[in-house]
């Protein structure tokens, strides 16, 4: 290995700790956290169960955001998932679409079913 891996390992595993204590810095006093995307909370508990939060980054490294706290987001693990390379505003804009289309289609049923009477 040479001064500069060493340099570069050094680098990353500060980068882990950094995380990890601003991930800390989110808890509230019961220790849970808070998706800043759709509001969900993790409990400590269920911490590595499949809803548990994870860092994100509100502009993807891979859309030059940077990895630094004002890029991070508290995010649980599905809509880490869902988000995948999209930016806050671009997810942001992609869920109210999604929940407009979801009220959208009640409206539809809702209308349907009082066609139908309601005796
Ligand atoms: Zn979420």
């Amino acid at each position: 290995m040479n001064g500069w891996e060493l340099a570069w390992l050094q680098r990353a595993r500060e980068k882990q700790k950094d995380r990890r204590a601003w991930m800390h810095s989110r808890r509230d006093k019961h220790g849970n956290l808070t998706c800043e995307y759709c509001g969900s909370i993790t409990s400590k508990r269920k911490a590595f169960s499949w809803c548990s939060a994870t860092l994100d980054h509100r502009t993807p490294l891979s859309r030059g955001g940077k990895d630094e706290p004002d890029n991070w987001a508290v995010c649980c693990n599905r809509c880490n998932g869902l988000k995948g390379a999209m930016t806050q505003p671009e997810f942001e804009a992609w869920r109210a679409a999604k929940q407009a289309a979801k009220e959208e289609r009640r409206r539809a049923w809702l209308a349907a079913n009082k066609q139908g009477g309601t005796t």
